[in-house]
Order: C-alpha cells, then sequence, then structure tokens
C-alpha cells in the first residue's frame, strides 16, 4: 500500500500515511486541519488521560472563557502583546458594523482569564485557584504543517493563581512532570525537560519550561510548556488578595499547555514504513478482530469472534471487529498495519480447530497462537511492554543524533548534514543565540533539567561559560 520510504522522504511520507491512514483532510483556510473521525479519536482518548491526569495530580478544575478578547485586554501585559501580535487574528467588523474595539481571537487565555481572576480573588482563603481549559486557539502560521504547525490547533491550557512563589513554581513543576509522564509511559516517546532560554520563553513569563522530542528528520519539536508567570499578570491585572495578617498582596501565577501537536509527534515518531504504530493508550481501537473466512468454519468463525469482541468490550478495551466482505485478510493486514492498530486477533479455520487465536503485535509484526485466556491475562504485560520498546526506539534514535560538541565548524557542518540535537556551551548571552541561529537555523531548545555545572567556552565567542545547553532547528 505505501511505497514511501519513512527514511528517505519524511514529510512526503507523513502527508501520505496521515491520508491513506483517514486521520485528517485539509480545511478550506491554509493552515487549517479537519480532523477526521479516526484521527479525532485518537486525540479524545489523549484527552481523556490527560484530563484524568490533570485532575488528580495537578487538581485543576475544567472551565470555558470566551473566545474573543477584547484588544484592550491582550495589551494590559506588554511583552505578552508583542510576542503575540504578529501572529493573532483580529476581528474589526461583526453584526454589520465596524467594531468600536478589536476583538482579538485567542491565542492563549492569560489575559481573559486573568481579568476575571482579579473578580473572583478576593482573599488567602480563594487560593490556590487552578482551572483548566480544553479548546481550540488560533496562531496565523506562516509555514503550516498538519498537527506540527497549525494555524488552529487544539490543546488545554492550565492557569494557576497561588499566595506564594513557591506554591506557583510546585505547579509548574507538577504539570511538567504530567506532560512528561503522558510522553514516556503512556505515548512511548523519549525526549528532554528543561528550561528555556530568555529569547525563546513564553511572552510574559519569568520562565518556561519544555519537553523537547527530536523527530526523525533532526529536528526538534517542543512538545508541551509550563510557564512560571511570576507576578507578570498579577500587577497589570491587579490580582491582589488579603493575606492572614490583613496584608494586601498579589499573587503569583503559572500557565501551562498541551495541544494537538503532541499528535504530530505521535505520527512522526512511532511508526515505519508500514505505516503508523499508535501506542495502546490512544489508539483508536487497541484491538482489532479479523475473521480468515473459509467456508467450512463461517459460522464457527463469526461466533468466536463476536464473543471475544464481549469479553473484551466488558474489559473495558477498545476493539473493532472488521466484518467487511470485500476485502482479504491481507489487504486488512496492510490496511491496520496502516492505520496503526497495536493489536490483532485472527481467526480462521485453524484457530477453531485448535480452540486458540493468533496474536499479532504492530511493533514487531509477530504472530503468536495461544489460547484467549493465556493471551488476556498477559494483555496488560504486553500493553505496557509495547510502550517501553516504543520509548526505547525513540530514545535509541535521540541518542544517537546527540552530539555533544566544543568546535563551532562542527555545529554548523551538523546542521548543514543529518541535524539533531547538539550539546554546547553557551554563554547565555542573546548576541551569540541570535548569531548561531542566523548562521545555522538552529536555536536553543533548552538547559536540561538535570544540568551539571561545568567549565567551558561559548561555541561561539569562546567566552567561559558553565552550563551546556541542547540546540537544534526546530519545527
Ligand atoms: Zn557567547
Amino acid at each position: 500500500m505505501m511505497n514511501i520510504s519513512k527514511k528517505e522522504n519524511l514529510s512526503s511520507w507523513y502527508l501520505t500515511v496521515l491520508k491513506e491512514a483517514d486521520i485528517f483532510d485539509y480545511g478550506p483556510v491554509r493552515g487549517t486541519i479537519i480532523f477526521k473521525p479516526y484521527g479525532y479519536a485518537i486525540w479524545e482518548n489523549l484527552q481523556k488521560l490527560l484530563d484524568g491526569l490533570i485532575k488528580t495530580k495537578i487538581g485543576a478544575f475544567n472551565t470555558y472563557f470566551p473566545l474573543f478578547i477584547p484588544e484592550s485586554l491582550l495589551s494590559k501585559e506588554k511583552e505578552h502583546l508583542e510576542g503575540f501580535s504578529p501572529e493573532v487574528a483580529v476581528v474589526t467588523y461583526a453584526g454589520g458594523e465596524e467594531l468600536e474595539e478589536k476583538l482579538i481571537v485567542r491565542p492563549t487565555s492569560e489575559t481573559i482569564m486573568y481579568d476575571a481572576f482579579s473578580r473572583w480573588i478576593q482573599s488567602y482563603r480563594d487560593l490556590p485557584l487552578i482551572i483548566n481549559q480544553w479548546c481550540n486557539v488560533i496562531r496565523w502560521e506562516k509555514r503550516p504543517f498538519p498537527f506540527l504547525r497549525n494555524t488552529e490547533f487544539l490543546w488545554q491550557e492550565g492557569h494557576g493563581a497561588h499566595a506564594t512563589h513557591e506554591d506557583s513554581l510546585d505547579t509548574v513543576y507538577k504539570a511538567l512532570e504530567v506532560y512528561i509522564e503522558v510522553y514516556q509511559k503512556y505515548l512511548g516517546i523519549f525526549g528532554f525537560g528543561g528550561q528555556k532560554s530568555e529569547s525563546e520563553k513564553f511572552a510574559g513569563a519569568l520562565k518556561t519550561f519544555t519537553y523537547e522530542i527530536l523527530m526523525p528528520d533532526g529536528k526538534a519539536l517542543q512538545g508541551c510548556t509550563s510557564h512560571d508567570l511570576g507576578q507578570n499578570f498579577s500587577i497589570p491585572f491587579e490580582i491582589k488578595f488579603q493575606d492572614e495578617k490583613n496584608q494586601l498582596k498579589y499573587v503569583w501565577q503559572n500557565s501551562w499547555g498541551f495541544s494537538t501537536r503532541s499528535l504530530g509527534a505521535i505520527f512522526m515518531v512511532n511508526s515505519d514504513d508500514k505505516g503508523l504504530i499508535l501506542p495502546p493508550a490512544v489508539a483508536p481501537y487497541e484491538i482489532v478482530l479479523i475473521p480468515i473466512y473459509s467456508s467450512s468454519k463461517e459460522s464457527l468463525i463469526v461466533e468466536k469472534l463476536r464473543k471475544i469482541k464481549n469479553h473484551l468490550e466488558e474489559n473495558n478495551l477498545r476493539v473493532f471487529f472488521d466484518e467487511n466482505r470485500s476485502e482479504t485478510p491481507g489487504f486488512k493486514f496492510n490496511k491496520w498495519d496502516l492505520k496503526g492498530a497495536p493489536f490483532r486477533i485472527e481467526i480462521g479455520e485453524k484457530e477453531i480447530k485448535e480452540d486458540k487465536i493468533t496474536f499479532y503485535r504492530r511493533d514487531t509484526s509477530e504472530r503468536k497462537t495461544l489460547k484467549f485466556e493465556e493471551f488476556l491475562k498477559d494483555y496488560e504485560d504486553i500493553k505496557e511492554d509495547f510502550v517501553k520498546k516504543l520509548l526505547e526506539k525513540s530514545k535509541k534514535l535521540t541518542l544517537e543524533n546527540f552530539y555533544e560538541i566544543e568546535d563551532y565548524e562542527e555545529f554548523k557542518e551538523i546542521m548543514t548534514t543529518q541535524r539533531g540535537f547538539v550539546f554546547a556551551f553557551w554563554c547565555e548571552n542573546e548576541i551569540c543565540e541570535q548569531k548561531i541561529k542566523e548562521e545555522t537555523k538552529a536555536s536553543t531548545r533548552c538547559l536540561p533539567l538535570d544540568f551539571k555545572e561545568e567549565k567551558g567556552k561559548c561555541v561561539y565567542c569562546g567566552k567561559e561559560s558553565n552550563r551546556r545547553w541542547i540546540f537544534a532547528q526546530a519545527y
């Protein structure tokens, strides 16, 4: 079915697989996409999983705020306004007339939420206030690419207001931990958690944390972000509270987001020349049942698969019985390989005779014939092993393309050939960072969370430096 090699032409392979697997279609406005049912189901599963973690581990409640933000609110925090103005969409005309005040279509919701926070928060008893919102946002994209760079994308944005900076930082780190847990434990995607540089941080934040993922073409994808906003928003928005001693103080804030870009990472990282490999936690169907019809045993085959389907569904597994008669078993095998279903159960004459099932796993292409009860007993372990193997594979790819270097010539050489993560000393001066970006297209991705202080020389200017940063070209 697929005749494009992932290794030779990643972007055309990616677009072909997503089209053939029925993941998305293009929207009529450039940079927008339509999530088709099979693609949207993946996001729904991921959403359910992350939503549960946000509620239990971060303690947030879900809310919903309006799409339009009055221009006057967006401009209250100057850096925030400057950072977002090149990519906002603005409504100037509505209801048949010019609007008195322009309306911004939300690129993110800090300003509209914090205007409400200033009314909701009065006393230390109102804190912490931690809310989350699942919604769409608009950031005008000049070089769109499905899922990785969409003008309109879906995400969750969490926002916390706390009495102390320490409490707020605790939420910043918790959110990052939850995101890393999702990527590593459920999606099998390796990456580096770390801190963004001053020039790469969120507009209006004190600090931004991220999870940087290496794509198979050697470019980096920012997998999520978690921001320490300090009091940068609470001062202009006047979000004040009375503490226990009746003193009036400004709150400390944070915000954190995880978007449908993560689907792009799943599609690009976990896959091969046969198509997608979806992690069981988010696959629309974790197990697909395929009958190998034969005239003599047909009713027995169907009956057995129906029973298996009911049994698996009673165990809360997402299952699809592919009964379609116009496709051969071989055609179905290729189709479900392409669509990335992690597991299959195949039953034909042989399995009926032996009272067994044939079990197939997508990542290794292994087939095993065994008793259904035996399979069921081991299924949770198999799922865990499946994600562990994905994570090992993506870790291996990342580490094979991770270069600890001292020399700028070598840096340039890597960025014009295979690309990847370059780990080098940087003096933390923005001029060097800017020059490196102009000359190699690589930006600082992050200072890894577990960095160690070392003595070295800035890879660009040679000045004494004591920390290595990760650089890469980015999506
Ligand atoms: Zn330097």
